[in-house]
């Protein structure tokens, strides 16, 4: 969940929209409502819809991990390069050579990365789970000097065999100043991941030409999503390894679905595997 300011423009560059398909979930969701933190965006991007709400936060999804965070002690701009066993607890190293003494560790990253910070933790961690491949998304943000072409309410799924969707900022209620995310498919992110950066975003550019009616182009940012979505989804909502003193709890979308609600679904039951073990 990831906004960009490009210019006077704001975009949400990684997660578009969410949906709620579990009760749990639609209750979180339902109290982001109410503070006016979300709204609904649309019920499904075809011409008739599909009848299921779409999610947006208001000013941007980092509003909503922003709120959520409000009280809690988050170190931004700090790099985990390893997780050792400790005494009594995890010694968690910092790439600024400092440590974190912990009780306890929930480790939400994306798996290959998860496995390379814990690979002295002397943890064993199945090799299915250590196998989990990810997509990748390569994307590109836009800037322009007038709206573009995109058709109400503001976003494309799978409009051709480039794109795997499109997102509207101003229709979406992100951005004043005209503003569009484009998300390559997996197929072509995986096709071009090698490319030289300029050469990949001038491809999805002259792509994205059609989506741009006669707006001029003001600014192009690219952005690539190298663990984007995983490929296979763990049977249980985290994995929880309590051979120590502290618990480790592995969780993220990777283990609930590759959605916004997995990872949610997948924070509370590491959550709630903490709880039971405390
Ligand atoms: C391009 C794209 C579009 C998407 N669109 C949608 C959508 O429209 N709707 C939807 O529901 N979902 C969408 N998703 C999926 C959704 O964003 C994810 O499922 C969700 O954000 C996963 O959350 P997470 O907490 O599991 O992991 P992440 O959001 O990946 O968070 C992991 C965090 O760990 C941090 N990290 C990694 N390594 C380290 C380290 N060594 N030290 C410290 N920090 C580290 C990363 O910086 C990151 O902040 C999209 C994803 C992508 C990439």
């Amino acid at each position: 969940m990831a906004t960009r300011r490009v210019g006077p423009a704001r975009l949400d560059h990684g997660a578009q929209f969410f949906t709620a398909r579990s009760e749990t979930f639609r209750q979180e969701v339902a109290r982001w409502v109410e503070v006016g933190l979300v709204h609904e965006w649309c019920r499904g991007f075809g011409p008739d819809g599909d009848g299921h709400p779409r999610y947006a936060a208001r000013a941007g999804m980092t509003t909503l991990t922003k709120y959520l965070a409000d009280g809690v002690d988050v170190r931004c701009s700090s790099l985990v390069f390893a997780v050792r066993p400790g005494a009594q607890c995890w010694d968690v190293c910092l790439d600024d050579a400092t440590s974190i003494p912990a009780d306890a560790l929930i480790v939400t990253c994306p798996l290959p990365q998860a496995f390379s910070v814990l690979v002295s933790s002397d943890v064993e961690i199945p090799q299915a789970l250590r196998e989990t491949e990810y997509d990748r998304t390569l994307s590109i943000l836009v800037t322009l000097d007038r709206p573009g072409a995109i058709p109400a309410p503001g976003g494309l799924q799978n409009p051709d065999d480039v794109f795997g969707f499109i997102g509207d900022n101003v229709s979406k209620g992100v951005s004043e100043h005209p503003a569009i995310t484009f998300h390559a498919n997996a197929e072509w992110s995986e096709t071009h991941w090698d490319d030289e950066r300029e050469a990949s975003t001038a491809a999805l550019l002259a792509h994205a030409r059609p989506w741009l009616g006669d707006a001029q182009v003001l600014e192009v940012s690219p952005k690539r999503w190298r663990f984007a979505t995983p490929r296979t989804i763990w049977p249980t909502a985290c994995w929880t390894h309590v051979d120590g003193a502290a618990p480790l709890v592995l969780a993220g979308d990777a283990f609930a679905g590759p959605r916004v609600e997995g990872a949610v679904l997948s924070g509370l039951a590491a959550a709630a595997a903490l709880i039971a073990l405390s």
